[in-house]
């Protein structure tokens, strides 16, 4: 079905078609004439989207804020699912990862070589030297958000420090290279280009992916992609940054037993971040860190 100039306009906001996204239907429409692949409508995101995914944002960051004040030896993984469940819910929200296709628990920590979707675990006690990954998703009257921080147990290794540091600087110029009118493949390549330059590999399975109205939504964001391809990125599009690290090879295996837990086929650690970023008018804006 074909909109017509002056029929409302698809994004709700009352305006005529002409008036508000004529102009920018023009232009996805020319990239998907050269070929490439172009964002649909449902995943571009309205003022009330965005309003909604901040809010969402209070308790997902309060809760990160937290996990970092209170983790350290002796913690047990249990324990941190705990507080996740606990001040997730005070604050009015639910921990999406909670019954998602069946996850066990409100949080997903990942220690040295688990890659991601770690399951606590009581038994599980944090030990001097680990470096661990914490990923909270939280789900507010309807609103999606996740981020995912890396914490250093006591003393850890120069190795594992710099694997956490660089992981981060990864994040970081993945968030300079979100820009309008350019593709996620320009963005995934430099954040593939740092790890390797450091000597470390980005696992390809597992990637990035839009959210808001949904905990996973279009498009897979992968961090081995190369420039020129990959969905383009326009205004209103909301998605994670989310690269996985390896110290050593890219190549990953999920536990059969949990049917979860992904960990490095060689045994060495790996590392990630998560932050949820917008796409604006001129690059992007950091909704959940
Ligand atoms: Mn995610």
């Amino acid at each position: 079905m074909k909109i017509g100039r002056n029929d409302p306009c698809w994004c709700g906001c009352g305006k005529k078609y002409k008036k508000c996204h004529a102009a920018f239907d023009d232009k996805i429409a020319k990239f998907a004439r050269e070929g490439h692949i172009v964002p649909p409508h449902d995943i571009i995101k309205t003022p009330e989207d965005i309003e909604g995914i901040k809010e969402s944002a209070k308790i997902n960051i309060a809760v990160l804020d937290y996990v970092a004040e209170h983790i350290g030896p002796g913690v047990s993984t249990e324990t941190i699912d705990q507080w996740v469940y606990d001040i997730t819910t005070q604050m009015g929200g639910i921990p999406a990862p909670l019954n998602y296709y069946g996850f066990p628990k409100s949080v997903c920590t990942s220690i040295d070589d688990v890659v991601c979707h770690g399951i606590p675990d009581e038994n599980r006690i944090l030990q001097e030297g680990e470096i661990v990954n914490v990923e909270v998703s939280t789900v507010y009257k309807g609103y999606y958000s996740d981020s995912s921080r890396m914490f250093c147990i006591g003393e850890v290794s120069p190795e594992k420090k710099k694997l956490v540091e660089v992981t981060k600087e990864c994040v970081e110029i993945g968030i300079k290279n979100v820009k309008p009118w350019t593709f996620l493949g320009d963005m995934g390549e430099e954040v593939h280009n740092h790890a390797k330059a450091n000597g470390y590999s980005v696992v390809r399975e597992i990637g990035g992916h839009g959210i808001g109205l949904e905990f996973h939504e279009e498009p897979f964001v992968s961090y081995v992609s190369r420039k020129g391809e990959e969905m383009l990125m326009v205004p209103g599009m909301v998605f994670t940054i989310e690269p996985m690290v390896n110290m050593g090879k890219a190549d990953v295996e999920t536990n059969e037993e949990d049917g979860w837990t992904v960990t490095t086929a060689d045994g060495l650690p790996s590392a990630q971040w998560e932050v949820t970023v917008l796409v604006t008018e001129t690059g992007c804006e950091v909704l959940v860190y």
